[in-house]
């Protein structure tokens, strides 16, 4: 095996991952080109492989403010998180999360803590590295050198610096592969070091070569738990960062999992599409192992737009997928309030897709795989369909969601909401 060795066992031949494997209860006809990625344990969770794309999030509170962090650390684990990052900009701070990560233990709350490091942290990120699953360090900032505006670097002042790296990151690499526990290297297209802009631009490529300098080294020292990330507030700017990072692994024969995530994203419905746009864009690619929707809200907010994203795109179901049309001339009922009221009744059945459908003319033919539809026939009547078979013709209207649920009942496809 090469120095580049990824020794992936389990990895499939043809590099796609069944979507049984993919947990939840994806669209089973579907076949997901997911690339392969070595797995990555983060305390009792995996990174890449073929564990499901992770959820994760950030706290917002002081992490000096113990019992506030724990409060909301807890929450996002109840919310669904399964990773939780904690900032660490002191020394401080690191003990702090040290305390953090204690109490949590105490209280049986079991979701890995990742700290966050960014500038000049090689001390902190040496003394955080004790009480994590895993530390996230910027290489931008890692180790943070600035010449003035249009400064040309020799050859020797870059061999320099990235000696410089070298050296700052050993001494943590020995921690890491003392604890056994994962680094990520989490590069922002904001916060690129002086000498890479100066050398690539700020550019997708510049963001990669910042990553692959860490990786080598990492490599060097014999230290492969490793995730990457390639952000940036840009969705088409990470987006084209992350193809080119798989690109870039692939010709040195690596397969790190990667962190998905538009940063500085805003709030709102706006920051909720963007994220969309590039997480959502980049997994239906295969490309992407765990993912962070950055809001300037309460992180609390973040879950469920992740879990969205990840139902959208069929890699992790975590309610009913309902299908719909948007009613036309045609429909004879106020669609939108059936839909919710169809929703209501029916949105806890994991696993289930369902169909609203506003007419029997293209209604059974669009709603495609269904397990169930709810068409309108006419006037003050709809039809249930089993898949594309009519299960009951003629029903009253106001009877539609009730039949629907009795015949759920008799498949065998119902459970009462928890
Ligand atoms: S399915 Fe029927 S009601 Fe719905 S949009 Fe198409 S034609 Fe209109």
């Amino acid at each position: 095996m090469s120095s580049h060795d990824t020794a992936d066992s389990g990895s499939p031949a043809n590099g796609v991952i069944s979507p049984a494997a993919l947990g939840g209860s994806p669209i089973p006809e579907m076949e997901y080109p997911r690339r392969w990625t070595r797995p990555v344990k983060v305390g009792s969770f995996t990174i890449g492989g073929m564990a499901p794309v992770l959820v994760q999030s950030m706290i917002t509170e002081d992490t000096r403010n113990i019992d506030a962090c724990v409060r909301q650390v807890t929450q996002l684990y109840e919310a669904g998180c399964e990773l939780v990052r904690v900032t660490a900009p002191t020394l401080r701070d690191a003990d702090c999360i040290g305390r953090i990560k204690e109490e949590l233990d105490r209280r049986e709350v079991p979701v890995p803590l990742v700290a966050d490091v960014h500038h000049e942290g090689q001390q902190i990120a040496l003394q955080v590295a004790k009480y994590v699953d895993k530390v996230r360090i910027n290489p931008g900032l890692y180790v943070f050198r600035k010449k003035s505006a249009g400064y040309e670097y020799t050859d020797d002042e870059i061999r320099e610096q990235q000696e410089l790296i070298e050296e700052q990151l050993v001494p943590l690499i020995t921690v890491l592969k003392e604890r056994d526990i994962a680094l990520r290297i989490g590069v922002n297209h904001g916060s690129l070091s002086d000498r890479l802009t100066v050398m690539y631009g700020d550019t997708p490529e510049g963001m990669c070569q910042s990553a692959l300098e860490f990786l080598e080294i990492c490599e060097r020292h014999g230290y492969r738990n490793l995730v990457i990330s390639l952000k940036a507030s840009r969705a088409a700017v990470m987006i084209q960062a992350n193809r080119l990072m798989v690109k870039r692994m692939e010709e040195r024969g690596m397969s790190y999992p990667l962190h998905l995530g538009v940063t500085e994203a805003g709030d709102g419905q706006y920051a909720r599409i963007k994220s969309t746009i590039g997480i959502g864009t980049l997994l239906a690619e295969g490309i992407g192992d765990t993912i962070r929707v950055s809001l300037a809200e309460d992180p609390i907010h973040e879950i469920p737009v992740c879990y969205e994203i990840l139902q959208g795109i069929g890699l992790r179901r975590t309610k009913t997928e309902f299908i719909a049309c948007p009613g036309c001339g045609r429909t004879k009922f106020d669609l939108p309030t059936v839909l919710n009221e169809v929703r209501n009744a029916t949105g806890h059945l994991k696993g289930l897709n369902i169909a609203v459908m506003g007419c029997i003319v293209n209604g059974p033919g669009e709603m495609a795989d269904a397990d169930y539809g709810y068409v309108g026939k006419g006037v003050g009547l709809i039809s249930l369909y089993r898949g594309h078979e009519v299960v009951k013709n003629m029903v009253p209207a106001d009877r539609g969601v009730s039949e629907l649920i009795a015949l759920l009942q008799a498949d065998g496809r119902w459970e009462d909401p928890a």
